[in-house]
């Protein structure tokens, strides 16, 4: 057993993801060997993120101001709505340029064979969406694997009921099934969003 401040630290890093508890002793160990001022970037770095970053209430991504710069920025199409999973993926599609419309992040997928998980995720905040603003156009820009699938479908059902001058689309079927889209090259990803289909 190592001291208790070691062990708490350990337990800390092994919550993130891909981190396992070797891993995490392996970042305790080289924090502790570089010194005072590498710890005191790090923990100010923490500490700006929980002081400064909030979710944006139109599109819940992740912003330091609420409503995001994308949202309250005039020259983004407001008729056009991208959904996504999560902030990471909204970043993967910034950055093919192709997309010039407004996003909303889900947090998530519905889990297969728990149907329940669709409430953690922001579905009715997209739908009250529809309702409010001149939304004419929702591309479904989930991972092409059995969690994104069962989303798109649950979504796609969902807003036409509830808004169905709607039109739904999704990317076009260019990436391989199970693929993850926050990975995808930015070719890829782009002319699937360019050559995106009727859902
Ligand atoms: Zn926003």
């Amino acid at each position: 057993m190592y001291s208790r401040p070691i062990e708490q630290l350990i337990k800390a890093f092994s919550k993130l993801p891909s981190v396992g508890p070797r891993t995490a002793e392996r970042f305790v160990f080289h924090l502790l060997k570089s010194g005072k001022k590498d710890v005191a970037e790090i923990t100010n770095a923490l500490k700006g993120l929980i002081e400064n970053i909030k979710s944006c209430d139109m599109c819940w991504d992740f912003s330091d101001t609420s409503p995001c710069k994308m949202c309250s920025d005039p020259k983004r199409d407001a008729t056009t709505l991208c959904v996504v999973t999560e902030s990471q993926e909204l970043q993967q599609i910034e950055k093919t340029g192709a997309f010039t419309g407004r996003y909303h992040v889900l947090r998530g997928v519905i889990k297969p064979g728990n149907p329940e998980s669709v409430r953690f995720l922001k579905v009715a905040e997209l739908l009250k969406r529809l309702q409010d603003k001149p939304i004419k156009e929702v591309i479904l820009a989930l991972n092409p694997d059995l969690p994104g699938e069962t989303t798109m479908l649950y979504l796609q059902n969902a807003i036409k009921k509830e808004s169905p001058d709607v039109n739904v689309t999704r990317l076009a079927r260019g990436l391989p099934m199970g693929s993850d889209l926050q990975y995808a090259d930015e070719i890829t990803l782009g002319s699937a969003l360019k050559h995106r289909t009727q859902s």
